[in-house]
């Protein structure tokens, strides 16, 4: 064979190979955007979710409104500090009652439905 055709079969081999390599970055790129594309679309999702969640029945003592009687009064159980060190830290607590009185004015929770109302709309 003719010394020619050695250098076309090297320039051609060497150019697939280049080819596929430039083939496989590409693909290798989409496929990289598309889980992004997917991550961006998930965390969307999520905060729309989250916008669309009910408020938590949360008191603002932080326990459930569940713990909480008919006149408000908190019956969660709680540490209550019962000794301070020099630097006014507690050192000793007993079990006590959350002495909560669940604020029940008519503001917080017709403010909270009416922002739910006009956000879906
Ligand atoms: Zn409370
Ligand atoms: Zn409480």
């Amino acid at each position: 064979m003719d010394w020619f055709w050695w250098v076309l079969i090297a320039f051609w081999t060497g150019g697939f190979a280049w080819a596929a390599e430039n083939i496989r970055t590409a693909l290798r790129n989409r496929h990289e955007r598309k889980l992004e594309l997917m991550a961006a679309a998930k965390q969307e999702r999520l905060a729309v979710e989250a916008a669309h969640k009910p408020p938590q029945p949360i008191c603002g003592c932080t326990h459930h409104l569940a713990k909480h009687d008919k006149q408000g009064k908190c019956h969660e159980r709680v540490e209550v500090p019962t000794a301070w060190d020099e630097n006014k830290k507690p050192v000793h607590y007993e079990a006590g009652q959350c002495n909560c009185q669940q604020y029940v004015g008519p503001q917080p929770l017709s403010q909270v439905y009416a922002e739910e109302l006009t956000d879906q709309a």
